[in-house]
């Protein structure tokens, strides 16, 4: 993923570092939530697990052992579920490279869809760093995992719900239109042609949002209707002052989905770790991004605010 704008970034540290004391507070107050009154509830401590486990795969740059051990995690995961393999070749910069994504799908009563989206590749270029990405790419695939395990059994009486694990979001050489986003922009691409595009009712993308300290900036490339509605769901589980402080603009797997004209959003928490001389990022893209810089409880937030937007998207 990247983000377009580096001002943005340089006023979110701003923002950050002159108004550090009001989220904590906000936050402290709004965090003790009754959860024994939640209708749902979304175990972040087991996806914490699963990142762990696709992390312990090591590196999953595209070709490396890491990347086939991640894939088999997946596929081990879903044994017993509805899953696809959508498996395509494509030029890179470093030559021709199969990529495979997976698509799990959860049949709903109503023809609408609604996806929920990650990667689980680490970046080709850092193939030399033991770059595990903890929060770029297990994170979120495994927040999927923990979510198929709340979804499998039950009756789902609104639209389906589809996983889709992409491969190849990161950029091989260099981020550009053509080496960025494989994956999605293949996916994309096939449900157009197949016409899977018209039932999707909303994409909800995944990035980097197990940050133990979350804060989720809004992405202006999302569909703003959609950004308001897990806004409201976060405010109905008590999670409001982890979501949209701030803005951001993202180019992420949601964009070949916006592009078509898919309801999308990508709920990104792009400041990660601290910003310093040498790292601007933080610890994104660094080998930083390590377990220790992700929290359950962050998996647990997020994990909740989709349940109860999949809800509202039923209500509408
Ligand atoms: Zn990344």
């Amino acid at each position: 993923m990247r983000r377009r704008l580096a001002h943005v970034a340089i006023l979110a540290c701003l923002i950050f570092v002159f108004g550090l004391e009001a989220p904590g507070i906000v936050r402290a107050q709004t965090s003790h939530r009754d959860r024994a009154t939640a209708q749902i509830e979304f175990n972040g401590n087991r996806a914490y697990q699963y990142a762990q486990q696709i992390v312990n795969c090591g590196p999953r740059w595209i070709g490396s052992p890491g990347h086939a051990c991640a894939e088999n995690f997946l596929k081990k995961q879903f044994a017993k579920d509805n899953i696809e393999e959508d498996t395509f070749s494509t030029n890179t910069p470093a030559g021709v490279m199969t990529m495979h994504n997976f698509i799990v799908k959860f049949p709903g009563k109503k023809d609408g869809v609604i996806v929920l989206a990650s990667h689980y590749e680490t970046n080709y270029p850092l193939r030399d760093i033991h770059y595990v990405g903890a929060n770029d790419g297990a994170a979120t695939s495994a927040l999927l995992i923990e979510m198929a395990n709340y979804l499998r059994g039950r009756k789902l009486d609104g639209d389906s719900i589809w996983l889709v694990f992409f491969d190849g979001e990161e950029a091989i050489q260099e981020w550009s239109d053509t080496d960025s986003l494989y994956g999605s922009r293949h996916l994309a691409a096939k449900w157009d042609r197949d016409g899977t595009l018209k039932r999707i009712q909303a994409f909800l993308l995944l990035d980097m949002i197990g940050d133990k300290d979350l804060d989720i900036a809004r992405d202006q490339n999302s569909t703003p209707w959609l950004l308001d509605l897990v806004q409201k769901a976060a405010k109905q589980e008590g999670d409001a002052s982890y979501f949209f402080a701030t803005t951001n603009v993202i180019e992420d797997d949601h964009l070949p989905f916006v592009q078509r004209g898919v309801p999308s959003a990508d709920i990104i928490d792009y400041d990660y770790g601290p910003h310093t001389f040498l790292h601007p990022d933080g610890y994104h893209h660094t080998a930083e991004d390590t377990m220790d810089k992700i929290s359950a409880h962050s998996l647990t937030v997020v994990g909740q605010t989709m349940l109860e937007t999949i809800h509202l998207l039923n209500q509408r």
